[in-house]
């Protein structure tokens, strides 16, 4: 079976160098050009020697149709407006699209979600390791068993993170709100600060640490009278989320076009 090319968009980046790990240890899947924003200090430089490997002649550019033209799958760990723009790229040359950038607006994911309905087979989710999707399931099924008890949600990330919560926060923060059947935009308390008076009841409470080198750490606490239910995840290495893109790809590459999550691509939609 011929490989499938990839393009990796934020070459330059923290998970641009362990996807390009992540596709060199994966069959089926081959390094077609890497990407990054111009004025980059990445740009020219090669991909490989780059992501800590050897050099795999394959030079980081800005130039996105000379990188996309040839390519099956672009996977992109970057910012919300080049995702949004790529996404209609990806949708104009019909390619596998795997979206890992978090800290997209409602209009972001509005115009991703067009681009997958013009032809981009899209896979975007918040977090891309398998423990996350389980523990996704589990905070659903425990929000709605224990109904009454207060949901907060506490998050900790490296100092260079920039947008807050995590899209792994607000992940986990849907799957709370799914098992008590409500909305999260409606019921989410995303800061406090000052006199806030009281908790109300059935909301669901984010809050966000920032320091070190910390790859990412979640916590979904249910708190109820005399007890509370701890569920969590810690990240150790970016390559958890780096094989599950490189999955999800596979997956996708066999996919209708349209907009996927990472549960569709693990089959845990029934
Ligand atoms: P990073 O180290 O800052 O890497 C981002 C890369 O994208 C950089 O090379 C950056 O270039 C490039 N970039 C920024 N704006 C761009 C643009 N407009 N066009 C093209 N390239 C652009 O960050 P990271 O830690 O790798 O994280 C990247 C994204 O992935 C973040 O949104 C993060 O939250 C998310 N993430 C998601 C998961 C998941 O599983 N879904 C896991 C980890 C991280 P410069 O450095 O030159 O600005």
């Amino acid at each position: 079976m011929a490989e499938l090319k990839v393009v990796v968009a934020g070459a330059g980046g923290r998970m641009g160098a362990a996807i390009i790990r992540a596709i060199t240890q994966t069959a089926g899947l081959a390094l077609h050009a890497a990407l990054d924003r111009p004025g980059s200090a990445a740009l020219a430089q090669d991909a490989g020697l780059f992501a800590g490997l050897g050099a795999l002649h394959v030079a980081i550019t800005e130039d996105i149709d000379a990188a996309l033209a040839g390519a099956d799958i672009v996977i992109d760990f970057t910012a919300p407006e080049a995702s949004v723009a790529l996404a209609a790229k990806a949708a104009a040359r019909g390619l596998v699209h795997i979206i890992g950038t978090t800290g997209c607006s409602e209009a972001d994911d509005a115009a991703i979600a067009a681009s997958a309905r013009a032809g981009a087979c899209i896979v975007k989710s918040g977090n891309f390791s398998m423990g996350m999707v389980v523990l996704a399931n589990l905070v659903e099924k425990a929000a709605a068993a224990l109904a009454d008890y207060d949901i907060e949600i506490l998050e900790m990330h490296h100092n260079r993170k920039v947008d807050a919560p995590s899209g792994s926060a607000l992940l986990l923060g849907e799957a709370a709100a799914k098992g008590r059947e409500i909305s999260l935009k409606t019921h989410s308390v995303r800061v406090r600060d000052g006199h806030t008076g009281p908790r109300e009841a059935g909301s669901i409470g984010f809050a966000t640490l920032r320091g070190g080198t910390v790859v990412g750490d979640h916590s979904v606490i249910l708190a109820g009278p005399g007890e509370r239910i701890e569920l969590g995840h810690r990240a150790e290495d970016r390559s958890i989320f780096a094989s599950g893109a490189a999955r999800a790809a596979l997956w996708a590459s066999q996919q209708p076009p349209g907009l996927y999550s990472m549960v569709d691509v693990l089959g845990l939609n029934d």
